[in-house]
């Protein structure tokens, strides 16, 4: 590897048009969001609605969460957030909740306080031997496993139904130990965009005195316009007895900007366990409800500026057209004889495979179109798939994705087969993560051609190759890949 001299802090500073100029020609390689063309990632609210948003987050930038008894504007701006959200999801006056900055930290949080929330009341799970277990459906979102590996939970998986990917409650049931703290359901699942049998798993739960989490993430905000539209929808909030939190994002569909979401709780007993508060030190004593001590209250004064800008009839418009578009897509990939649609979206996500022509190569021939569609691993009983997510940006481009995709369906229909993957499949299949060692995870990422501080190429040959992978040693090569992709390119830009 040759010898490159580390980036500096600069020796003399730049006006703010020099530094800012940089910025702007950092992002030619980015995806083009602003496109519509993008059919992932990005939650496009529209110019007028950016601008708000934008416009916001500078005005609280520099305000900081860490005390709200120093900035009222904030701890204002939290609890009618979260008032809003609470009230959006059935919640009655006794529910109380915070602003995150994520999907992810909420799930911690929510997590946390279950955990201790349990050892409160069973003194057998106090003790650091025994690990409390949290039952995840085998299509729970990976902020769960984050979850668990920070907490030192157990995670138990659980396969969901193949063919409607909806949380199997009776194995979930069997799966319930003396140890079992949390049964977790999402509403929707992010793979397959579908909604778990909330209320079944709320009546288990509270049976068995076991908190029960909905992750709203992806869907808390817009499945109560979709029920509002008349679209069938299985009850999933605070309406639901037994429901003790639910995570909802505002980055996603309430188009907020990124650092955005809600952490819930059926009460403030139940919230009380959140909370970590230490005066076990000289400084100021800290008592936060979330992970971050400081903190901008950018994000926070964004998510109140749009859902005000918006409004509930904004969003049900918004909704609206989503669900239209998303219906198309649907239809037509339900009708096409090559594809097949995984569970039948709650939403307006949408995830298919194939059982004819190469999946990941379809992607890979969308892709050089100038799509951007996002990819899925085969993982237990779901297979390889692409999924799409339609979002107001998108729906002026849906005739031509689906014509596109048509052909590029065609395209790969004959194409050559994967060399690698015919001479390493087996061997590759059969790697445990015991098995494999520093060399051997070395050798992946040079097939992957992986520098450090570059992004690589991800076409669908590597993702044959990492599909046929146990998902043990995906995670292993994915750590060392991120631990060269995080540190200092070959050559850095310096103009
Ligand atoms: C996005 C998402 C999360 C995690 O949210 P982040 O904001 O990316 O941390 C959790 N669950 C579901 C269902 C999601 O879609």
């Amino acid at each position: 590897m040759t010898q490159t001299s580390p980036e500096t802090i600069p020796p003399r500073g730049s006006t703010p048009q020099v530094v800012l100029e940089r910025l702007e020609r950092y992002r030619e390689s980015d995806v083009d969001w602003r496109s519509g063309k993008v059919w992932a990632y990005v939650f496009d609210p529209g110019e007028e609605a950016e601008a708000l948003i934008k416009r916001a987050f500078t005005a609280y930038l520099s305000e900081n969460g860490l005390d709200p008894t120093a900035f009222p504007s904030l701890l204002r701006l939290e609890n009618e957030v979260v008032g809003m959200a609470a009230a959006h999801l059935g919640g009655d006056a006794e529910v109380v909740g915070n602003f995150t900055s994520g999907g992810t930290e909420s799930i911690i949080l929510a997590c946390k306080a279950a955990r201790d929330w349990a050892r409160s009341r069973r003194p057998s799970l106090a003790s650091s031997a025994r690990r409390p277990k949290i039952i995840l459906p085998s299509t729970a979102h990976a902020a769960f496993h984050k979850a668990a590996h920070y907490l030192d939970l157990d995670k138990v998986l659980v396969d969901v139904d193949s063919d409607s990917f909806r949380a199997d409650v009776d194995a979930m049931a069997a799966a319930i130990d003396e140890h079992t703290i949390m049964l977790v359901g999402s509403a929707v699942s992010y793979a397959h965009c579908v909604v778990d049998p909330i209320p079944e798993l709320a009546a288990l739960a509270k049976a068995r005195d076991l908190w029960l989490h909905v992750d709203g993430c992806m869907g808390g905000f817009l499945l109560p316009y979709m029920r509002r539209l008349g679209r069938e929808t299985p009850a999933f909030d605070f309406g639901v007895d037994g429901v003790s939190s639910i995570s909802m994002d505002l980055h996603k569909y309430a188009f907020a900007a990124k650092g955005a979401s809600v952490v819930l709780y059926r009460d403030k007993s139940l919230r009380r366990h959140q909370i970590f508060t230490c005066a076990d030190w000289p400084g100021y004593t800290i008592s936060n409800p979330t992970i971050a001590s400081s903190k901008s209250g950018g994000s926070l004064a964004a998510a109140w500026a749009v859902l005000h800008h918006f409004g509930d009839a904004g969003y049900l418009e918004l909704a609206r057209s989503v669900l239209a578009g998303a219906d198309r897509v649907l239809d037509h990939i339900d009708a096409h004889a090559d594809l097949r649609l995984l569970g039948r979206s709650d939403m307006n996500h949408v995830a298919f495979t194939s059982d004819t022509v190469p999946i990941f190569r379809v992607a890979e021939a969308l892709n050089a179109r100038d799509w951007y569609v996002q990819v899925q691993l085969s993982y237990r009983n779901s297979p390889g798939s692409i999924h799409l997510a339609i979002n107001p940006a998108n729906l002026r481009w849906i005739d031509q994705l689906l014509a596109d995709l048509d052909d590029c369906v065609e395209q790969v229909r004959d194409s050559p087969a994967n060399v690698l993957l015919e001479n390493l499949g087996a061997a590759l299949a059969n790697l445990t993560v015991d098995s494999l060692d520093a060399a051997g995870i070395q050798e992946m990422l040079s097939i992957a051609d992986v520098k450090p501080g570059t992004v690589p190429k991800v076409g669908a040959q590597l993702n044959e190759l990492l599909d046929v992978l146990q998902p043990g040693v995906r995670e292993r090569v994915l750590t060392e890949f991120m631990n060269e992709l995080f540190s200092s390119p070959v050559s850095s830009e310096r103009d």
